[in-house]
């Protein structure tokens, strides 16, 4: 009896998360049929928006405080090592995902057939090369301005622009031929219309949650984490000042923490609620879903976790039950950047994951290491294919898979960012763009599943590189031990 106990004390929150998600989804089925108004709907999602808030809020200070303590508490060699493994393991297994999301479309085929029964869901998507996104991507890496890179990301864009002054060329042009005023307007239009022309410029843009530019203050939180580590006495000050702010962050998850069950219930709940009929879901965007969803069930609950135990001869599923509050976390916000505090307390507090391999490798797999996305993306360009009935030859389908990878680590871990980057895949192969309106209606839920995946990739990530690292944080201690002493 003491052993059900103390179980259901330790799990507690896991308990009450996992209650949340089933009441959320009853809730949720139970008010569909009131057909709540929009404002309605906005009111009770409300809790779940806070949870959202609460969490991105923590976020930035906590990338950027657990990277720098995280890099300046390892010496350069352990950090240099820790961070080529740890990009390898991302690399691998992303491709891995590809991989396999590229088989499950090629197999099931869900595309096939005549695209009658598919709807675009309408709206449109800006015409970005993926030469463009590449160079964005590596542009937002260094941002000019920190405190900007805080909100705001670096973006090109093609605009159409008039040129007043010609127009005003123009109209003495007109004028001096003496023109009926109707002439006049026919030729103005004229006029405007030739000499309109397409601007390319990159801006910075701004949003609620996703202009912020995580992968810049990841870069800039790596090099002063490494500068940092290498100043020994000098550098004694700003390390206090990281390691604590990151220790009080982390005290603020875990009050969070307890909230959240209540903002996940909601979370649910309103997207049940609020969600179109599934009428739509027979046919070919039902197979699309399903090849999907069978693409991450076979990445995260096979191959992540058969990784795992080859690399670390441990139980993988006793890992990832320790990972359950983040999991059901990344379902309830799709964004695996707002559920990055909750990872963080998992590995930390329940898998005992080292504090300096979580600090370093966590962040950086939280902003570019997303499995779940790239296999997305790639079943999703290769369905667009099928749709159009256009066969991709061996060439296009590696074009893919490595736009698939880019688009990816451009992807923000926050909700259908991976809808966005999917542009790049697209164009890389001359498929329609417009067409991602097709899969628009069922990105939401896919969105959340794939966001379970990534943040399931990290976390497995996180264990793998602690394993590998053992004999360089043995060392450190054993070198910080002999240090005290001699001290
Ligand atoms: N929502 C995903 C994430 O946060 C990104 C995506 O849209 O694929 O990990």
């Amino acid at each position: 009896r003491e052993g059900v106990r103390s179980f259901f004390r330790r799990n507690l929150f896991v308990l009450f998360t996992v209650a949340a998600v089933a009441l959320g989804v009853l809730l949720g089925f139970a008010l569909r049929p009131h057909n709540l108004s929009l404002r309605a709907v906005k009111y009770f999602s409300f809790p779940g928006e806070l949870l959202m808030r609460m969490l991105q809020m923590l976020v930035l200070p906590l990338i950027i405080s657990s990277l720098v303590t995280g890099i300046s508490s390892l010496d350069s060699k352990a950090s240099g090592k820790m961070g080529v493994r740890a990009v390898v393991y991302y690399m691998v297994t992303t491709l891995i995902a590809v991989f396999i999301g590229i088989v499950m479309v090629m197999i099931i085929r869900p595309g096939k057939g005549s695209r009658d029964s598919l709807m675009a869901a309408g709206g449109n998507i800006e015409p970005v090369q993926a030469a463009d996104a590449f160079l964005d991507l590596i542009r937002n890496m260094f941002p000019p301005n920190l405190v900007e890179a805080c909100f705001k990301q670096y973006k090109t864009v093609y605009k159409k622009t008039v040129s007043i002054r010609n127009v005003t060329v123009a109209l003495n042009l007109t004028d001096s031929l003496n023109v009926s005023e109707s002439a006049l307007s026919v030729n103005l239009s004229r006029v405007l219309h030739t000499i309109q022309e397409t601007v390319v410029e990159t801006v910075p843009v701004s949003g609620s949650s996703n202009g912020v530019n995580a992968l810049g203050m990841v870069v800039f939180s790596i090099c002063l984490g490494l500068v940092m580590g290498s100043m020994k006495q000098q550098g004694q000050a700003l390390r206090d000042f990281f390691d604590s702010l990151n220790e009080a962050i982390m005290r603020l998850v875990a009050v969070i923490i307890w909230y959240a069950p209540v903002g996940i219930l909601f979370l649910i709940a309103g997207k049940i609620v609020e969600m179109k009929d599934l009428v739509q879901m027979g046919g070919q965007l039902g197979m699309y879903t399903l090849t999907v969803i069978l693409g991450l069930l076979i990445h995260g609950l096979v191959v992540l976790p058969l990784l795992y135990f080859l690399v670390t001869r441990k139980n993988p599923f006793s890992f990832i039950g320790g990972l359950l509050q983040a999991l059901i976390t990344a379902l309830g916000t799709s964004s695996s950047s707002a559920t990055l505090p909750i990872t963080f307390r998992c590995l930390e507090e329940n898998n005992r994951v080292d504090k300096r391999v979580t600090r370093f490798v966590l962040p950086v797999g939280a902003t570019i290491n997303m499995d779940g996305t790239a296999l997305y993306e790639a079943v999703a360009a290769i369905f667009i294919a099928q749709v159009n009935n256009m066969d991709l030859n061996f060439g296009q389908i590696l074009t893919i898979s490595i736009t698939a990878t880019a688009a990816s680590i451009g992807a923000a871990g926050i909700p259908q960012a991976g809808l966005v980057t999917m542009v790049i895949v697209l164009t890389s192969v001359g498929l329609p763009t417009d067409d991602i309106t097709l899969i628009i209606a069922v990105d939401w839920f896919l969105d959340r599943l794939r966001t379970t995946t990534n943040v399931l990739g990290d976390s497995l990530g996180a264990g793998i590189v602690e394993h590998l690292s053992r004999s360089e944080l043995l060392g450190q201690d054993a070198e910080r031990g002999t240090s005290v002493l001699e001290e």
